[in-house]
């Protein structure tokens, strides 16, 4: 079931789009289909049913929403909905049924939104209005099919959008009760940004004979720029808010994106950088749509510049203007972080994505890099020297601007009355000195320890570099923390190795993840004895096998007393 049409024409002309289509198209912007467009759309005017996977960001919902497009008759008055799009969530399903309004308005498309925490009354007087196109999240699709409030009997074509998402979120059993609630004669397509078997046995009982449609994500060549920069800061957790904020500072985004894990980490986080001077709105599911649409208009229009989110409540939103993604921790799943990081870089723009990680996701870092063929380079977090002299810079460049506007001569007043006591550079001094703190953060800043270590590779294997001399100077008393029971294990590296207790436990600290602070160690000539919590004695084992420590495989075992 593999796509062989080779379609090698370029532009939408040549797809077969209607002209209020193209028209809406090019006043757009959009000049040429992207590649999963070129692909999907002519397989889903022929009538295919399609499974599609392309990363976020490629263009997915044009390339279904412009089929349903060309499809839709918009003679008939009062339609019932002859295409169903289904997505994870609210935020989305506005969010594609713009776009669909956007392409279609000049048709006399018309679309609805459906979704949770909107009042149904609405729902219902917009569908009873008629409609050609519904969006819908599957929960609130489901009420309205019991509720008989949403005609399905003209539904020609169903698409899953973000379909990974969707199960992800628990919907699985909804998605086949709304199928199975369609004309088995409708058309049927699948897109999702990743292809887990649970999304094959989707496709294997809802599609029929579907064509395959996967594009690439490409690994970037060496020597050419990747699109999106990804980059990396290892830091302490302790210190993570204030190197999110030096970093911001340096990297001055137009607007940023930051996913938090937890809601907590959300409002904290917020109120942090909003400490800093910057404009950040908070948005997960804990509050309400009213709330969380409030945020979003916020962001859309530019009066805030940061969103803080969790990923629930940020999937698959496209802001324009995004410059930066960042991860205010390393996502445990490698595809989460490809879904995160796919809010920039978008149609061709550039973008940066910036991670920050504590030494113990190093691994997890590891495995995004081979899942997605790309290098993420550890940076340093900015020191307090590189930070004054960056809003140094800044100052430099809001004042040289200021020097081009017109109507400076009237401030010669002041400099006259001034310069009766003051030289003029004393004068100057003073007067950058506003400047500057009108726009600079002056807070206190510590400098932030940075625990990134080079990973020099070997024989393909990563070595398990320490990270805590220098943050500690290596130097540490055993089991000064950990006050409970704790097991002692027998590790097959020592100071013959050149092995020094910082090595080891940073290893075991990466590996493991037990803290540091929870590990102590005795280096002896050929052998090392550790100390962990008892309780995770045996995870660490696990954890430490094919370790590498300082060039060396080191086997780790429970320490017999003999
Ligand atoms: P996906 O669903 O694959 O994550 P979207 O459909 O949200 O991607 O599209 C990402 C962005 O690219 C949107 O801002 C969209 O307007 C833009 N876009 C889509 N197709 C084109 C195109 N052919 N030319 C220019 N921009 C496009
Ligand atoms: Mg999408």
């Amino acid at each position: 079931m593999d796509n062989q049409t080779g379609v090698d024409s370029s532009g939408f002309e040549e797809l077969g789009l209607r002209p209020q289509l193209l028209a809406s198209l090019s006043a757009l912007g959009y000049e040429e289909p992207t590649p999963i467009q070129r692909e999907a759309i002519p397989l889903l005017l022929r009538g295919h049913d399609l499974l599609g996977q392309a990363a976020t960001g490629t263009g997915k919902t044009a390339a279904f929403a412009l089929p349903i497009l060309e499809k839709i008759d918009v003679a008939r008055s009062k339609p019932a909905p002859s295409a169903l799009v289904l997505v994870p969530t609210r935020e989305l399903a506005m969010q594609v049924s713009e776009a669909i309004y956007k392409y279609g308005h000049q048709l006399g498309a018309k679309c609805v939104p459906i979704y949770g925490g909107q009042p149904i009354g609405r729902q219902i007087d917009a569908l009873r209005r008629g409609t050609h196109v519904v969006v819908a999240t599957p929960g609130r699709a489901l009420d309205h099919i019991r509720k008989e409030t949403l005609e399905l009997g003209d539904v020609e074509m169903v698409v899953l959008d973000e379909a990974d998402e969707m199960l992800d979120m628990g919907f699985a059993e909804d998605l086949d009760a709304i199928l199975e609630s369609l004309p088995a004669a409708r058309q049927t397509v699948l897109f999702s940004a990743t292809m887990p078997p649970r999304i094959e046995k989707i496709a294997r009982e809802h599609l029929s004979e579907p064509v395959r449609v996967t594009i690439e994500r490409k690994a970037s060549q060496p020597g050419s720029i990747p699109l999106v920069r990804q980059t990396a800061y290892m830091v302490p957790r302790f210190h993570k808010p204030a190197a999110l904020g030096r970093i911001l500072d340096i990297e001055a985004p137009e607007a940023a994106i930051v996913f938090c894990r937890t809601r907590g980490e959300v409002d904290q986080l917020t109120e942090t950088l909003n400490g800093r001077g910057y404009r950040a709105e908070a948005l997960h599911g804990g509050m309400d749509q009213e709330q969380r649409d409030r945020v979003m208009g916020r962001v859309r229009a530019g009066t805030a510049d940061l969103l803080i989110a969790t990923d629930v409540a940020a999937r698959g939103l496209d802001i324009e203007h995004l410059t930066h993604v960042v991860n205010f921790d390393v996502p445990s799943a490698p595809e989460s972080y490809v879904h995160r990081i796919g809010r920039v870089g978008r149609a061709g723009r550039e973008g940066v994505a910036i991670t920050i990680a504590e030494p113990r996701e190093q691994r997890m870092l590891h495995n995004i890099e081979r899942l997605t063929k790309q290098k993420i380079s550890f940076e340093k977090v900015p020191s307090v020297e590189a930070l004054r002299a960056k809003q140094m810079e800044l100052t430099t460049e809001n004042v040289r601007e200021a020097l081009g506007l017109p109507d400076l001569v009237a401030f010669d007043e002041v400099i006259d009355e001034l310069s009766k006591e003051f030289s003029i550079t004393d004068i100057a001094r003073a007067a950058i000195k506003l400047a500057h703190d009108a726009e600079q953060s002056t807070l206190e800043e510590v400098e932030i320890p940075d625990l990134s270590v080079e990973r020099p590779e070997r024989g393909g294997k990563r070595e398990r570099d320490s990270f805590r001399d220098r943050e500690h100077g290596g130097k540490r008393e055993r089991g000064e923390r950990f006050s409970g029971k704790t097991s002692r294990l027998w590790v097959s590296v020592g100071r013959k190795s050149g092995v020094r207790p910082a090595d080891l436990v940073g290893a075991i600290a990466n590996e493991s993840g037990v803290p540091g602070r929870d590990i102590g160690v005795r280096i002896f000539d050929s052998h090392s004895v550790v100390e962990v919590p008892a309780s995770r004695a045996a995870h660490v084992i696990d954890s430490m096998r094919n370790t590498i420590i300082r060039g060396k495989r080191a086997t780790v075992r429970h320490f017999k007393e003999d």
